[in-house]
């Protein structure tokens, strides 16, 4: 029996509990998770700290609405808006309704309509994050899309200085492609484009959905480049499995979003808040965050010991804890078998396994994780080109 709309293509794997990086599956056996629920549980699953936070704020309220004022929310915010070097906040309770809140709030503030976005970037799927999205596969069938986004090649300087001007209200994009394939931004690019958004009066707005949440050994990705974004965006394993999301700007725009341009009944929600919280004080810490990149730099140098003279592995790139191995191969079978292994990992882009651990996994854990992928892209033979 199937009650659920088939908008996603299921694994074989059903999990009954999950527990730091493992998941349980109803056969029994115990899944190595290399995705952290498409990295959303960034320090593993269940943590103590998180439950116990969740906890307590379910004894003392659970929903009051946004007509009160609410401090955990104003706590959060503090974390987000230092973590970033910004100073305000909105709550949202995804990434897509996060991006969809950025591109109102920079339309609203410049008086501008156009965005311009990238070829490979994943925006979300509301209208307007869609829009933004610069992959056909996620706009098939769904008409005309709204005015005005427009799409330029990613890490393309030319076509950005030739399309920005006057009109444009912001520049949205990823440092690090996630769904994309684990694309990253090239600094000259980057540099190229803060610049030209100051020149032009554009807004910087940067996804950090994926890539936030000390994913690659900073609080947010921008920080490893030049960058000074006025808007960044968050979710995914800001509430370690809990539904948020949160626009990041700047002072100045806080004009534009005043009392009734925006808002969201469940935005700011207590216990995703709460989650978010005790998620952040643990992850946007120094010690820790220099665990990640440490942690990081073992898995790509082992990934490119163990796996790197493979011939069907094209290239291993990334950053801290986000990790892509560019194969050639059919991902979907390769995914499936090392699941029947007892691994379990991500796509991305057309070729591209996507290994989003735990902030907190083990050197053995990885150590296993790459004896997995060897096990199986050892079976691989390299298809015709
Ligand atoms: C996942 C993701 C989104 C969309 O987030 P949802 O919570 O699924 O709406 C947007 N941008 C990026 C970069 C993402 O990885």
């Amino acid at each position: 029996m199937n009650y659920l709309f088939p908008t996603y293509q299921r694994w074989e794997v059903e999990p009954v509990s999950a527990k730091g990086a493992y998941i349980t599956g109803t056969d029994g056996k115990e899944y190595l998770d290399f995705t952290s629920g498409i990295g959303v549980c960034n320090l593993g699953h269940c943590p103590s700290q998180v439950e116990e936070a969740v906890i307590s704020q379910m004894k003392k309220f659970w929903h009051v609405s946004n007509l009160f004022p609410q401090g955990i929310q104003q706590r959060a915010a503090k974390l987000l808006a230092e973590a970033a070097g910004l100073d305000l906040v909105f709550f949202a309770n995804s990434g897509a309704e996060a991006n969809e809140a950025a591109l109102k709030l920079a339309r609203k503030a410049t008086g501008r309509p156009k965005i311009i976005s990238f070829t490979k970037s994943f925006h979300g799927r509301t209208f307007g994050s869609m829009a933004a999205t610069g992959q056909d596969k996620i706009k098939k069938g769904f008409g005309q899309m709204l005015e005005t986004f427009i799409h330029l090649p990613f890490n393309d300087s030319k076509a950005l200085l030739n399309e920005i001007g006057d009109d444009t209200a912001a520049v949205i994009l990823e440092v690090i492609q996630g769904e994309g394939g684990i694309n990253i931004a090239e600094p000259e690019f980057l540099e190229t484009v803060q610049k030209a958004c100051q020149e032009k009066g554009a807004l910087l707005i940067i996804d950090e959905i994926q890539t936030g949440a000390g994913r690659t050994g900073k609080p947010f990705a921008f920080q490893h480049f030049n960058l000074q974004p006025d808007i960044i965006t968050v979710a995914k394993g800001i509430g370690n499995g809990f539904p948020i999301g949160a626009v990041i700007g700047k002072a100045e725009l806080g004009e534009a979003f005043g009392p009734g341009s925006h808002g969201s009944t469940f935005g700011g929600n207590p216990i995703a808040v709460a989650a978010a919280e005790a998620t952040m004080e643990t992850i946007f810490n120094d010690a820790f965050l220099q665990e990640v990149s440490a942690l990081g730099e073992y898995l790509t140098a082992q990934a490119e010991k163990t796996l790197g003279a493979l011939e069907t592995v094209v290239e291993i790139r990334g950053l801290g804890l986000m990790i892509g191995i560019e194969v050639d191969g059919n991902v979907p079978d390769i995914l499936s078998d090392l699941r029947s292994n007892g691994f379990i990992a991500l796509p991305a882009g057309e070729s591209v396994i996507r290994l989003l651990p735990p902030l907190n996994i083990k050197q053995s854990e990885i150590d296993q994780a790459l004896a997995f992928l060897a096990d199986s892209l050892k079976k691989l033979t390299r298809t015709a080109i």
